[in-house]
């Protein structure tokens, strides 16, 4: 079966395809941009169980808190809890900002129809957190759980005015209200509710408006990423093992490109 393209796919593809550029001055930086870890990933779709991070696990909790959704592997979010059986600060936090959540979805009387709602065209994918009637209209709500809201620098950080920027973040709303509106055939907005992990009393509601001609540049994205992703799965996905990496890598047991110890390096001075 073809592989539909959902934009994690497309960013992955690209930071790969970045390492494999010459001409760009970008290195592999973890698993993440090996090759043979990519093709496990988003090819083959092996579940790779990985562990999340400490900071992933508490936006999973505070998800779960406000819409019910459940990670990939089907389980239950549990909290961290103290000695003492009390949640931690971090997860303290998660639930007093999925109260906010709540509150704010109260005050704006959003109705929430649908969570965890998947589209698929025949050539993208995309599961959206929240699908909900805002005024008596369809919308596409994100949640993001994030210790970077006011971050400028961060490609990942939320500091407003900075976001017209940063690819890797708004190319979200351009894919998903493309899939709704190729799917039902309706011109939806999208929202992203952004909270701050560190200050629970903290979150703020950005509208991303998209330039009609973004649109056909993600579309041409699209195709040209399937048909990069043709390319590859023709002539090879390249292996980037290094120890440092590779012991890290969920595929380490049965990978035969891995470095089982560290190669030298020459430092010049
Ligand atoms: S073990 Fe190393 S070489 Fe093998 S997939 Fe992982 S990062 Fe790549």
């Amino acid at each position: 079966m073809p592989v539909k393209i959902s934009q994690s796919l497309m960013k992955a593809l690209t930071d790969y395809n970045n390492v494999l550029n010459p001409n760009v001055d970008v290195s592999a930086s973890s698993y993440h941009n090996c090759g043979l870890y990519f093709k496990a990933k988003y090819v083959d779709k092996i579940d790779m169980k990985e562990e999340p991070s400490a900071a992933m696990k508490e936006g999973i909790y505070f998800e779960y808190l406000c819409t019910g959704a459940l990670p990939r592997d089907g389980s239950t979010p549990e909290p961290e809890k103290t000695l003492k059986g009390q949640l931690t600060t971090a997860y303290a936090r998660a639930e007093q900002a999925s109260q906010l959540f709540k509150k704010v979805i109260s005050h704006y009387q959003i109705k929430i129809l649908k969570t965890g709602y998947s589209l698929s065209t025949e050539t993208m994918t995309g599961i959206m957190d929240i699908w909900a009637e805002w005024d008596g209209q369809p919308c596409i709500i994100d949640l993001k759980y994030s210790g970077l809201i006011d971050d400028k620098w961060n490609e990942l950080g939320w500091n407003t005015d900075s976001l017209m920027h940063k690819h890797s973040l708004m190319i979200q709303g351009v894919h998903y209200k493309i899939l709704v509106k190729d799917m039902l055939g309706l011109d939806v907005p999208f929202f992203y509710f952004v909270f701050n992990s560190k200050d629970s009393s903290d979150m703020k509601i950005l509208e991303e408006v998209v330039d009609p001609e973004k649109f056909d540049k993600h579309r041409e994205a699209v195709d040209d990423a399937i048909k990069l992703l043709g390319y590859l799965e023709r002539t090879g996905f390249k292996a980037f093992p290094d120890y440092r990496y590779c012991k890290d890598c969920p595929l380490f047991a049965t990978c035969d490109q891995r470095h089982d110890y560290p190669k030298i390096q020459k430092v010049y001075y």
